[in-house]
């Protein structure tokens, strides 16, 4: 009796070892500046939308496995996202502003993509910004400057990857070299079908092999460097959940497996810009793309890897300003980011004429923020808008730019009520060293837990993905 309940005992416990086994599908999500307090802002903001004060957890808030990641660069105490990228693509710390390289500039080192390329897997790179941007670019991309966007785009077509997707190129021709062929051409030579948004990717798919997935024409003339943050999305446009389940399609014809990475770079953006509303709701949208992530993994949970991280904190966002209160609950009548109420502004002062008085601001402050009626302002509060309304008119206030985005001043100054009104900081319209957290769940996700250097992130999804060997 004792011999075979052990015998059981064993046979049950190679299966759950060859259970285990290697993680054939991988899903890398990286919210670019989404630090802890991106995370807790935004489930603290859930809570309150239910008129709570506590959390109410994001899909991934809710993974397992946990830890905080370590961000500097080799150069720098604070990362930009090509160092930050090129740490949690490839395994090394570099120099700022390189992208899969050394950070003396004189190697190229190979990433996790191309190497589960190498290993016949299927592999994807998308993205919510341009398809040649620093956190895409450090999977396939070795150059030492982000901003060469053309040679960005070639070595894209050069990795031959499966499927990536973005808003667009962001220098589809160049004027420094001989190339006849743009990069739309030079794609369609290499074999990819180009889809210009979801319904024309459904459309293109079946018979595509290898596919880039961008953003309609339309949308390009609004903004051809990002899809629309999902505070301002309009309908039909491309969102990182189509992109997810559009590369989900591609990638899982290979029966080998697939690796998947999908950046949710706005967020950043939105921290650059010290936008709080903007911000929880692009990681809210993230967190739509991890779950269409999930489904899959729930199909598949012995053979599927979810890991979602951030490359750096953007902002020095803080919850709570010192009086021991926070009021994410009035960021909820926002409607609009504060780039594109500056825009709104513009378009209005330049039709109305003598219409656009300070009633008729005052009026949009109320529909675009909630202010007066549901977010109470004192006159000081008032007074300010009225100036910024005054100065905006007189033209003696110039344009503010933050990193993405230009702001009138009317816009800038709702933003920063509106900041103040919820309580919370903001140190720089850059980034900070802070921690990002890491959330994991699936085959290989307890690897994941405590502190964790970001160049150490790679090297364990190689690890449980077999990558390397
Ligand atoms: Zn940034």
């Amino acid at each position: 009796m004792k011999r075979s309940f052990f015998t059981y005992l064993l046979l049950f416990l190679s299966c759950l070892t060859f259970a285990q086994g290697r993680a054939k599908y991988v899903f890398y999500f990286i919210g670019d500046g989404m630090g802890v307090n991106q995370v807790n802002g935004t489930e603290t903001y859930l809570a309150a939308l239910e008129g709570r004060i506590g959390t109410t957890p994001l899909c991934f808030g809710q993974f397992p496995y946990t830890g905080l990641v370590t961000t500097f660069s080799a150069t720098n105490g604070v990362t930009d996202s090509a160092a930050g990228g090129t740490a949690l693509a490839v395994g090394q710390k570099t120099k700022n502003g390189t992208i899969g390289m050394d950070k003396g500039h004189t190697t190229e080192i190979k990433s996790i993509a191309e190497e589960a390329k190498e290993k016949g897997y299927a592999v994807g790179i998308a993205t919510s910004v341009s398809v040649d941007h620093a956190t895409p670019s450090s999977f396939y991309a070795h150059v030492k400057d982000r901003g060469m966007y053309h040679q960005i785009g070639k070595e894209l077509i050069e990795a031959n990857f499966d499927f990536y997707a973005g808003s667009d190129f962001l220098k589809p021709e160049s004027k420094n070299t001989n190339d006849s062929k743009d990069l739309y051409s030079q794609c369609k030579d290499a074999g990819y079908v180009i889809a210009k948004g979801y319904d024309d990717f459904r459309k293109k798919s079946k018979k595509a092999d290898k596919v880039i997935l961008l953003q309609k024409d339309t949308a390009n003339k609004e903004d051809r460097t990002s899809i629309p943050y999902a505070i301002d999305r309009p309908k039909g446009a491309l969102t990182l959940q189509d992109i997810t389940r559009a590369g989900i399609n591609i990638l899982s014809r290979n029966g080998n497996g697939f690796f998947f990475m999908i950046e949710g770079g706005k967020i950043d953006w939105a921290c650059h810009s010290n936008d709080a509303a903007t911000l929880f709701k692009e990681v809210i949208d993230l967190d739509e793309a991890v779950k269409v992530a999930y489904e899959f993994y729930e199909q598949h949970p012995d053979e599927t890897l979810i890991v979602v991280t951030a490359d750096h904190e953007t902002g020095g966002i803080a919850l709570g300003t010192g009086a021991y209160e926070l009021h994410t609950d009035y960021l909820k009548y926002q409607k609009q980011s504060a780039g594109a109420f500056s825009k709104t502004i513009a378009q209005l002062h330049q039709t109305k004429g003598k219409d656009f008085s300070w009633e008729f601001v005052r009026q949009q402050l109320q529909e675009n923020f909630g202010f007066w009626t549901n977010v109470p302002l004192n006159n000081r509060e008032t007074e300010r808008l009225q100036k910024a309304y005054k100065d905006f008119c007189e033209g003696v206030a110039k344009d503010t730019r933050t990193l993405y985005e230009s702001e009138n001043i009317i816009a800038s100054t709702a933003r920063k009520i509106m900041a103040q009104k919820a309580m919370i900081g903001w140190t720089s319209g850059g980034h900070s060293n802070g921690y990002v957290p890491v959330f994991a769940i699936g085959n290989g996700a307890k690897e994941f837990t405590g502190r964790i250097d970001n160049t150490d992130i790679p090297k364990k999804i190689a690890k449980v993905a077999e990558y390397a060997q």
